[in-house]
């Protein structure tokens, strides 16, 4: 078996996206379909197109409209089968190597993989693929599925077979979307559901894709999602096969999918991502009203639940901020100067709804405090005369081992500080944060359940004390909270 890519990062929060159809236009869909779910990861992206037995896989460092600018997606093969994913941005390792679809070669074809999610057993497998003559020259938990399949399918000689047997073998969260040389997209996703996965369909066949937002962007009617556990397999255009090959005893979407990474106008699992930060706010302010003037959130994650407040409070729903949009990625500025002049270039304090105001403020989240304690002081500099901060999840105090990436626990905040002492140090003269319940309670048309273990420090997935020194053991992000 033939490698074709290396990585030594694990994958974190991703988007996929896969389109069988029956004319020749399928990387212009999945370009779309990237386009559509660049929220979900801006440090690469790439596309992999079948053209007859063959994968044309191109991929990048940057944005999706950097990596295929020019002529670049003009110039990818014509193909009926493509696949394509975005990668999330972080400092360490932001190497080629790292981006995604991987194309796995072995004797007798190849597949393209695009992975969201993260595995817990990828060392071990990793190890018993080694032993079986398997090469690896990385760690990356996808590269260890892709060749897992691969090998599979070698074994099977079947290659829905392959990838049925293959990702009984996985243990963590996976949402996958399988291109295979011999002309077939196959979408699985894990027994528990951690990551989104969702087709669609028109005239022209189907696609797959990590958000509802993406089947919008090309004119696919959504159908369904994918059912924690399911493998679909998709030819011609058409779903020859849907089974059950992994189960559960319960199933449990990541929670921070609803709270921060979807897109608002995306639906997953029968809950509208609007709907239920919208109701977070409106438990907010049940739960935690405040003696206020205003309320604004912080752009664009803390927006809707801001609505959410305000329409429960009564009271005027303000912009706090003014978030260019042109700015793109933060690049790092070598001086303190040129930093503090970057962030103001990217979300720049609205006054005249400041000035003089007791301002209730939104957002999903507080991870290290580094992002609320700027938020604060930007509007504390602009004249707010009181702010009472709002988070739409209960303090963030554990790791995730399924993709979400958090910084070290020992930099979780709320490990070190009682909510008292955080809204202390960011300087905000009121902090609450949402209960577990209520958070869960405003996602309640979502058929799935959750898991919450990033607030909560309990897991569907027993993970032993091995796996987690491994899984803690890498060059952690300082991308979280580039909004100021
Ligand atoms: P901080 O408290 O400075 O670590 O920043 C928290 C903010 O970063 C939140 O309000 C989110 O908008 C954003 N955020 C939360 N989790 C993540 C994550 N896993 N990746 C990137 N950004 C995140």
């Amino acid at each position: 078996m033939k490698r074709m890519y290396d990585s030594d990062k694990l994958h974190e929060e991703c988007a996929v996206a896969g389109v069988c159809i029956n004319v020749e236009e399928s990387a212009g869909l999945i370009y779309n379909a990237l386009l559509a779910l660049q929220h979900r990861g801006q440090e690469g992206a790439g596309i992999a197109v079948l053209r007859e037995t063959r994968i044309c896989n191109y991929k990048k460092r940057g944005l999706v409209s950097e990596v295929f600018n020019g002529d670049t997606l003009k110039n990818m093969p014509k193909g009926k089968i493509a696949i394509g994913h975005t990668r999330y941005s972080t400092t360490g390792n932001n190497t080629i190597d790292n981006v995604q679809p991987f194309v796995t070669e072995y004797l007798t074809g190849r597949i393209a993989t695009a992975h969201n999610g993260n595995i817990v057993n990828a060392k071990q497998i990793k190890e018993k693929l080694e032993k079986l003559g398997v090469d690896f020259a990385a760690t990356s938990d996808s590269e260890v599925i892709s060749c897992l399949i691969a090998y599979n399918i070698i074994k099977t000689g079947d290659e829905a077979a392959g990838v049925r047997e293959a990702v009984k073998l996985i243990q963590g969260a996976f949402s996958l979307i399988i291109m295979t040389s011999g002309g077939k997209l196959i979408l699985v996703r894990d027994g528990y559901g951690f990551r989104p996965l969702c087709i669609g369909s028109n005239v022209h066949g189907i696609m797959a894709a990590s958000e509802s937002v993406a089947l919008d962007s090309g004119g696919f009617a959504f159908e369904r999602d994918i059912e924690p556990g399911e493998m679909v397999v998709i030819e011609g255009g058409k779903i020859i096969s849907a089974e059950k090959v992994i189960t559960q005893s319960k199933s449990g979407l990541c929670i921070f999918e609803h709270v921060y990474f979807a897109r608002p106008d995306s639906v997953i699992d029968g809950q509208s991502v609007y709907k239920a930060r919208f109701n977070m706010g409106v438990r907010l302010a049940e739960e935690f009203p405040a003696d206020a003037d205003c309320v604004a959130g912080v752009p664009d994650s803390g927006l809707d639940c801001a609505a959410g407040y305000a329409f429960k409070s009564g009271l005027p729903l303000v912009s706090a901020f003014v978030k260019n949009r042109y700015v793109g990625r933060s690049f790092i500025y070598p001086s303190q100067i040129e930093r503090e002049s970057a962030v103001r270039v990217k979300l720049n304090p609205l006054k005249f709804n400041i000035q003089g105001k007791r301002i209730v403020i939104t957002d999903d989240s507080v991870v290290r405090g580094t992002t609320s304690a700027k938020i604060v002081r930007a509007l504390k500099d602009a004249g707010a005369k009181e702010v009472h901060m709002r988070i739409s999840s209960p303090p963030f105090k554990h790791s995730c081992y399924f993709g979400t990436d958090i910084d070290k626990v020992e930099n979780l905040i709320a490990n070190k500080l009682t909510i008292q002492e955080i809204a202390d140090k960011i300087g905000v003269d009121s902090l609450a944060y949402i209960s577990l319940d209520g958070m869960k309670a405003a996602c309640s048309d979502c058929t799935l359940g959750f898991c919450a273990g990033c607030f909560t420090g309990e897991y569907n997935v027993n993970i032993n004390a091995y796996d987690k020194e491994i899984l803690e053991d890498k060059s952690k992000c300082q991308a979280i909270g580039d909004k100021l």
